[in-house]
């Protein structure tokens, strides 16, 4: 994805500790003490501008959610919809999804969405894609014994290649659409990438695996 600078996003996320987590290894183990309501916590990794994670908040008072963007020039605009918002439930981190282990415990994640990840199609890029092996781990690492993984995106290629690795670490796939907005499932919440994409008539696959541990 192709990110334009905006030299002012650090200062102002600076700003607003309180929607943007700052110093967030100080709450590994006890994320409880950043939300009003101690309740499971939902992840969604590569949150982008937020939209998908500022609706689910909404419509899912009794679920707390933390979106996790590596872009400050990104997770700015998801910041100015939580600012509008002003969602309990609803935190986010500026960090990258490899050093998820510094900052949550084991069991402090009860589910992780990973919505139109970057593709990155080279080989060689691998390790990039959020659905690599190691990154099983690092979730592995945080989430609940039998945690979900809730995974969509437009990109056949990725779609496949990430079925592969859930299934190769072992991962149960529990739900699996190749044409996830012909399915019949109610109640989806649309992120910016599945709007354009589905407006230009690109299909949307989806799956839902889960640890066996
Ligand atoms: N989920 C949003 C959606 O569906 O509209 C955004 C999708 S965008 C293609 C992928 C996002 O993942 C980008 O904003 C990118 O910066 C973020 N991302 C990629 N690798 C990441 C990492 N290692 N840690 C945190 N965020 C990452």
């Amino acid at each position: 994805m192709r990110v334009r600078h905006k030299p002012w996003a650090k200062e102002k996320i600076e700003q607003y500790p309180q929607y943007i987590v700052a110093n967030p290894e100080q709450y590994k183990g006890k994320w409880h003490e950043v939300f009003e309501k101690d309740q499971p916590l939902h992840i969604e990794v590569g949150t982008g501008k937020g939209q998908f994670i500022t609706e689910m908040a909404r419509a899912n008072p009794s679920i707390n959610y933390i979106g996790i963007e590596l872009y400050d020039s990104v997770i700015i605009t998801a910041l100015e919809r939580l600012i509008d918002a002003d969602l309990p439930n609803l935190r986010l981190l500026n960090v990258n999804a490899v050093d998820l282990p510094k900052y949550f415990a084991k069991n402090d994640v009860d589910q992780v969405y990973l919505n139109f990840s970057d593709p990155w199609p080279k080989y060689r890029h691998e390790k990039r894609r959020l659905t690599y092996k190691d990154f099983l781990k690092i979730y592995e690492e945080i989430l609940v014994d039998g945690g979900e993984i809730h995974f969509k995106t437009d990109n056949q290629g990725l779609f496949e290649y990430s079925l592969m690795s859930f299934s190769s670490y072992g991962l149960l796939l529990k739900y699996v659409s190749l044409d996830f907005h012909n399915s019949g499932y109610e109640g989806n919440i649309m992120t910016e990438y599945e709007e354009k994409f589905s407006e230009q008539g690109n299909r949307i696959y989806r799956c839902e695996v889960k640890y066996q541990n």
